[in-house]
């Protein structure tokens, strides 16, 4: 199963790409986790981008495209994928079609989670993450048994320089005027899965699995 998981920054697209992965057995192909090991690793790419992320725009097309392409040819995704923030511009999205035709793949359903705006707001200015594993907290939805540290591993918890209030604005914006216009792209093509995210983190797998 070839799967798009659609939503705005915040909506809960990370969390819920857990579950898909375990139940569909596919990988999860996040575009903002590779390009934040890009960042962390100093590489030439990530020299690049550090500065397009830490203000919230988005990373050039062609490059997001390319990094995709590379990825999408990896052994794993012979069986299906997820991906997760990608794609965000509707060029992405035309790219990802000639990529997909090129390798005799389609996209066979894009779940879409939808979110109301000062829910968002509020899942991503309480986002925290640890150092360490990766793991992701939310000090709302899912506090850290103790303050600052992580539940899993026991590392420093710490807070995204893309989340903190000015950037997450300007994240939302990038994301109506950018991304929010391929919702129709895919309802065109008939393989848009809609998803209440309002609801509670199993609510939501609940519903997805059950659309799937
Ligand atoms: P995310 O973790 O998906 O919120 O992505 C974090 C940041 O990585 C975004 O704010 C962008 O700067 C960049 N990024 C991730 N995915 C894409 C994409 N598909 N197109 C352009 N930029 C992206």
């Amino acid at each position: 199963m070839n799967l798009i998981l659609f939503g705005a920054p915040g909506a809960g697209k990370g969390t819920q790409a857990q579950f898909i992965t375990k139940s569909k057995s596919v990988p999860s192909i996040s575009t903002g986790d590779i390009f934040r090991d890009e960042v962390n690793s100093q590489s030439e790419l990530g020299k690049k981008i550090s500065s397009i992320m830490s203000r919230g725009a988005l990373v050039p097309d062609n490059i997001v495209l390319k990094v995709v392409e590379e990825r999408l040819k990896k052994d794993d995704c012979k069986n299906g994928f997820l991906l997760d923030g990608f794609p965000r511009t509707l060029p992405q999205a035309k790219g990802l079609d000639d990529i997909l035709n090129r390798l005799g793949k389609k996209i066979d359903k894009v779940v879409s989670l939808e979110v109301a705006e000062e829910k968002i707001i509020e899942r991503l200015s309480s986002r925290r993450i640890c150092k360490k594993c990766g793991n992701k907290h939310n000090l709302v939805t899912l506090p850290p048994k103790k303050e600052g540290v992580c539940d899993i591993c026991g590392g420093e918890l710490f807070q995204r320089e893309d989340d903190m209030p000015k950037t997450i604005k300007n994240r939302l914006s990038v994301y109506y005027v950018e991304t929010q216009p391929l919702i129709e792209y895919y309802k065109q093509k008939n393989i848009l899965l809609s998803i209440d995210g309002n609801k509670s983190v199993p609510e939501i797998s609940r519903d997805i699995e059950a659309a799937l």
